[in-house]
């Protein structure tokens, strides 16, 4: 079983093999893709970064596709092969990625507004165009078989808690039967009639918890707007019922504006909002949220997109491009869908360091154009901070209080952050820290929501959530006081079991040719196949985990996890050699024990059971040999437990 040591060595052979064979029509000038790749830094002296996987990638007529004169149509018509593509770095390198259907570049961006503005040149001709886009969006998102499967049970809230010019209120909303969105409502001491703010979330760190969404809910509130924010799908208290992994789903793009509409069309029920005055405003890809919601209901009457709008960009979670929203009417984007907003005030805050940094010299003249055609140009604004990145920073924050105070008449005096209480994450929870208050009906599977849309679409996320369970299982094991070390370990052993899973997936024992193993002399097997191509994986994936795991557990920690991945295969074949070595010394154990912690680690990067029982062969074999060099005869000793046992089994019969 020494043979699989070795096999990865022949998956090198075989790129050398087909790299050395004569090129001809016959084979069409086949070539490695890595080694046309290389040829390309030389040739025209350029360095490449990879994102991309070249592992087994063969390019057929490779040569011909290179053009002396251009490394960028070479390198086009080199990945387009295998939908990659390549981005050109500030250093001047190139950057090899997937095609990525949601992410395009600035020049796609204008040159996709520019066709746009062919479409229409007055407000009727626009008008027919956003009536078209108005019904596509909601047919492409599925959204209406959904809202009609809605429950209109009263919502879950909390006790109020008093603060300095503003109250905050926790809410869970029962969407879809069993299924609830948690948020706070914000609301303005003051009594009397009050704008109201839908304030999606985005992806920043701690979801809708952090500093700056509380600064920013209850300053809007202590200036007269009530504002609503809410968990991402999958995120917060969602992640109780549907687990984390789903956000990552089209099911959470449908959703999350489920849940917007759903809160707008409670917050209305409420006698203290004023319905002429509804804004949405969230940053990232809670802006993107802001061009859905709009588009998809005209209640808003002012609407602030933050770092996130973009002509050549979509939102790259599925909870912004999970359903083909841009290819409505024959294909739009999120600057066509806010310009549907004209011409009610729209603000676009945009900043210098993420896909916004062109919305001065492309979406924001589009957006004016737009609102031209209805003689309010004076309506649409952009707050551009060329030197800030991607965040929800003060300056950002301060754009958003002033376009609400003009936009919705706010109180511009009581603008003072300082003023606002910073709640813990656990006073902003409807369900408690760990779900113990979820009602009797609350759903707690993924799988209940996938059955209101097409169920079949969803069994990779139902793996992704059945690995997401297996590492909560196993840190829960360890018993670890600190929430957050455990929370970071879960994500680690998560992403380590998702890669290896993905990577075998991606890379079958058919792209490793078949061969003789040099050690048996047989034909390779599929087994043996398999574990080549999994062997490849690269190594980094086994270091991030084992680095990870050793900065924050102990080692005994460290083992209890890599036997959980082996399911506790190291003390199982101890205690096999315990039997058949009724005498074995303290030194053999020893040594024993190490080879099969040698198998352990190795093998918690493969995928099956079948997998990790060939790599703990290969040290049971060393094993075997270490005890016939020490003296022992293994074969003898085998043959000794195998006629004990079976003694003792005829004894029992009797
Ligand atoms: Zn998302």
């Amino acid at each position: 079983m020494k043979k699989y040591i070795f096999l990865s060595a022949l998956l090198v052979c075989s790129s050398f093999l087909l790299n050395a064979q004569t090129l001809t029509s016959e084979n069409q000038f086949a070539r490695p893709l890595s080694n046309v790749l290389n040829d390309i830094q030389t040739r025209f002296n350029v360095r490449l970064k990879y994102d991309i996987d070249t592992v087994g990638k063969v390019l057929p007529y490779a040569d011909f596709r290179i053009r002396p004169y251009s490394v960028e149509e070479s390198l086009t018509n080199v990945l387009g092969y295998f939908d990659y593509k390549y981005v050109k770095q500030g250093d001047g390198s190139y950057k090899l990625k997937s095609f990525e259907y949601p992410r395009r570049i600035d020049a796609d961006g204008e040159k996709m507004l520019a066709y746009l503005n062919t479409l229409y040149s007055d407000k009727e001709t626009w008008e027919s165009r956003s009536a078209c886009l108005r019904k596509e969006v909601r047919q492409r998102l599925g959204i209406d078989t959904i809202l009609k499967q809605r429950v209109s049970s009263k919502p879950i809230l909390s006790k109020i808690r008093k603060f300095d010019g503003y109250t905050v209120q926790n809410i869970a909303l029962e969407t879809l039967p069993g299924l609830y969105v948690c948020g706070s409502i914000y609301t303005p001491s003051k009594k009397g009639k009050h704008a109201l703010i839908i304030c999606p979330n985005g992806h920043f760190g701690d979801g809708r918890y952090r500093k700056d969404q509380q600064q920013r809910m209850a300053t809007l509130a202590r200036m007269g707007a009530v504002c609503v924010d809410y968990d991402l799908f999958g995120w917060g208290e969602s992640a109780l019922q549907v687990g984390a992994a789903s956000h990552r789903s089209s099911v959470a793009h449908v959703m999350q504006a489920v849940n917007g509409l759903s809160l707008l069309d409670y917050m209305l029920t409420r006698k203290d909002i004023d319905a002429t005055r509804i804004g949405a405003n969230g940053g990232s890809g809670g802006g993107s949220q802001v061009v859905l919601l709009t588009a998809l209901d005209e209640r808003f009457t002012a609407a602030a997109p933050v770092v996130s709008l973009a002509s050549h960009f979509d939102g790259g979670c599925p909870c912004e491009s999970g359903m083909p929203v841009t290819l409505a009417c024959g294909g739009t984007n999120n600057a066509e869908l806010m310009a549907m907003f004209a011409p009610r005030p729209l603000l676009v805050v945009s900043d210098g360091k993420d896909w916004t940094a062109s919305v001065p010299t492309l979406e924001y003249p589009y957006l004016q154009r737009i609102y031209g055609f209805y003689n309010a140009t004076n309506k649409v604004s952009n707050v551009h901070l060329p030197t800030e990145g991607h965040d929800f920073g003060p300056n950002k924050r301060n754009a958003v209080y002033d376009f609400f105070a003009t936009a919705f008449g706010l109180d511009k005096k009581m603008e003072d952050e300082s003023k606002v209480t910073i709640e813990p994450q656990s006073a902003l929870l409807c369900f408690g820290a760990n779900g113990e208050l979820l009602p009797e009906n609350a759903v707690r599977s993924f799988d209940v929501v996938a059955a209101y849309f097409d169920k079949k679409l969803y069994s990779q996320l139902k793996s992704d959530l059945g690995l997401e369970k297996k590492a909560a299982e196993w840190v829960a094991s360890l018993n670890l006081d600190n929430e957050k070390d455990a929370g970071f370990v879960r994500t680690l052993i998560y992403n380590h079991l998702r890669q290896v899973r993905d990577w075998h997936n991606e890379h079958p024992y058919t792209t490793v040719p078949e061969g003789i193993n040099p050690f048996t002399g047989n034909k390779l097997s599929k087994l043996d196949r398999e574990m080549i191509a999994d062997s490849a994986m690269p190594k980094e994936v086994h270091e991030k985990l084992m680095n990870g795991l050793r900065r924050v557990l102990t080692e005994e920690q460290v083992e209890q996890i890599l036997d959980k991945y082996t399911v506790g295969k190291v003390a199982f074949t101890l205690k096999g050699y315990y039997a058949i070595v009724p005498d074995l010394t303290a030194e053999e154990e020893a040594t024993i024990l190490g080879h099969l912690k040698q198998a352990r680690e190795q093998a918690i990067d493969y995928k099956n059971m079948k997998q990790i029982s060939a790599i703990f062969e290969i040290y049971k074999t060393k094993c075997e040999q270490y005890l016939n060099n020490n003296g022992r005869n293994w074969r003898q000793l085998f043959k000794d437990y195998v006629n004990k046992r079976n003694a003792e089994k005829a004894a029992g019969k009797k």
